[in-house]
């Protein structure tokens, strides 16, 4: 790889297979392309060559074929919340965007099959818009708004994972665009849910980061909304695994989310946004949101839900698991969850990692980070919340904005976290994905047969390179 400019007839070549008004180039500026919604911490400011927004499929292979034509690198980029570095350019100025914008015409919405087939760039609130009129929704919960194709390429989480599982679960089908020889299109966009007719390739895209292909259309499975909802946050002092299973067995299928907020991070939020802490003496050590839901229309109630969370948090007290709980409305205990991040993020620099580890482990996990961090870097404070009954927990430390990490500290606080991680077969991204933010772990935790496989798959799949941010495990250069 040359480091010379990329000349302008390259971008013109583009210009000329989509028309001028789908490339954009750095003149135009590019800050929504370059810098991600959200700061990341730990990457810096992107500079694309330019930015592809084909409007089809067809549009699409035609951006492919001009990137192997002229070995131009593409990541490909829906709204661009990603949390790992993997959805902006790098600075060189020699990696092109494909922004998926344009590939969201009106969801075609099948309420006799619960299925839906969105365009990859359909925001996931447009697809809520579209389906609210039927009953229905993608119950994947987060407070940002992604793209169908950047959730299947992520296989995005969130809160109501415990009881409706990630994106993957949701995924029936895929059309994707490959950067192979033939600029093949893999058209897997089946909406059935039974259909075990070999390989389930749409599946392939799930996590893929944009490595292996363009997703251009997704087809998925989708759930009733519920019809009546309660939720409760309990005091605990750390509940272990045990709250999980007893809140498990007492609200059986209707529990759908299981939280957990540090007081560190609910103190937090509460300073920055103003937000009332609901427990007289201030946050306790762990405060659980859990919550009970419905979608059967001749179901339980809200009074029912209500009475069924009253019976679990009572067993929890006299287990003496639960010091105190309240019946909070929906809107405020969720208030209360979704102003973390921005409340940590006002309180300092924020140093963050998404990681899990076996629920029976997250205890010991917490206690052993909490105790190393204190014994390196005092000054610092883990305000770690996250998705309890998942497993799943936002391991965040905070230090002061005007006396921040320094970079041994910053590298001992890694150790710290991922070390602890290791030790009990966590996972070091518990529902982010991959990208050039943890390259490295996946190179250090990834079995040598899964990583040859993936790297094969890549290969196959993509064998010039073109494909996905060069910071990717598998993103090696463009050959020449
Ligand atoms: C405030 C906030 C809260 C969040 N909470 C959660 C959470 O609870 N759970 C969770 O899992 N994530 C969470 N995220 C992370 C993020 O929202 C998800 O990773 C999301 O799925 C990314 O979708 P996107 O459309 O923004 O993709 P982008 O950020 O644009 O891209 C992400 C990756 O997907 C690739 N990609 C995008 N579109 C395509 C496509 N069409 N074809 C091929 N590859 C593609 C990109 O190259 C990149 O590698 C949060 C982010 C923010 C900012």
């Amino acid at each position: 790889v040359t480091a010379a400019p990329v000349p302008d007839h390259v971008i013109d070549d583009l210009a000329a297979r989509l028309g001028p008004s789908s490339v954009l180039r750095p003149e135009d500026g590019l800050d929504a392309y370059d810098l991600p919604a959200r700061p990341v911490p730990g990457t810096g400011r992107g500079r694309a060559l330019c930015v592809a927004r084909p409007r089809s499929t067809a549009e699409v292979r035609e951006v492919l074929s001009w990137a192997r034509r002229h070995r131009v690198r593409v990541v490909p980029q829906g709204a661009n919340t990603g949390l790992v570095g993997a959805s902006t350019p790098p600075p060189d100025q020699r990696v092109a965007v494909l922004s998926t914008e344009l590939l969201a015409g009106p969801p075609t919405v099948d309420p006799v099959d619960r299925t839906v087939v969105a365009g990859a760039g359909t925001r996931l609130s447009a697809l809520d818009a579209a389906l609210a009129p039927y009953g229905l929704w993608l119950p994947i919960d987060l407070a940002a708004d992604p793209t169908v194709g950047g959730m299947v390429a992520t296989n995005t989480g969130g809160a109501r994972m415990i009881r409706h599982g990630d994106v993957r679960r949701h995924v029936l089908g895929v059309e994707a665009v490959l950067a192979d020889d033939a600029v093949t299109v893999v058209e897997d966009l089946s909406t059935l849910r039974k259909d075990n007719a070999g390989l389930d390739l749409a599946h392939l895209f799930v996590g893929s980061a944009g490595a292996l292909g363009i997703i251009t259309k997704v087809a998925l499975d989708l759930d009733r909304r519920p019809r009546a909802r309660a939720t409760a946050l309990v005091a605990t002092a750390d509940p272990g695994h045990r709250l999980t299973v007893l809140f498990e067995a007492h609200l059986g299928e209707h529990l759908s989310a299981l939280e957990a907020m540090s007081a560190e991070a609910v103190s937090m939020a509460s300073e920055a946004r103003g937000l009332r802490v609901p427990f007289a003496g201030g946050p306790p050590p762990l405060t659980m949101l859990v919550e009970a839901s419905t979608t059967a229309a001749g179901g339980p109630g809200v009074a029912d839900l209500e009475a069924l969370l009253a019976g679990a948090v009572e067993a929890a007290t006299s287990d003496g698991l639960a010091a105190d709980a309240v019946l909070a409305p929906p809107g405020e205990a969720w208030a209360l969850r979704h102003a973390l991040t921005e409340g940590l993020r006002r309180h300092g620099q924020v140093l963050g990692f998404d990681v899990s580890v076996p629920r029976r482990e997250l205890g010991p996990f917490r206690a052993e980070v909490r105790a190393a961090v204190a014994h390196w870097v005092p000054r610092a404070v883990v305000a770690d919340f996250g998705h309890w009954g998942d497993g799943g927990i936002h391991c965040n430390v905070v230090l002061p904005a005007t006396d921040p990490a320094s970079e041994d500290e910053r590298r001992r606080i890694r150790e710290i976290v991922y070390g602890a991680v290791a030790a009990r077969n966590g996972s070091f991204s518990a529902e982010h994905g991959i990208g050039p933010l943890n390259a490295d772990l996946w190179e250090q935790h990834t079995p040598d047969g899964a990583r040859a496989l993936s790297r094969r798959l890549k290969d196959l799949m993509d064998p010039l390179g073109v494909l996905g941010h060069p910071g990717l495990p598998y993103g090696e250069p463009v050959s020449g």
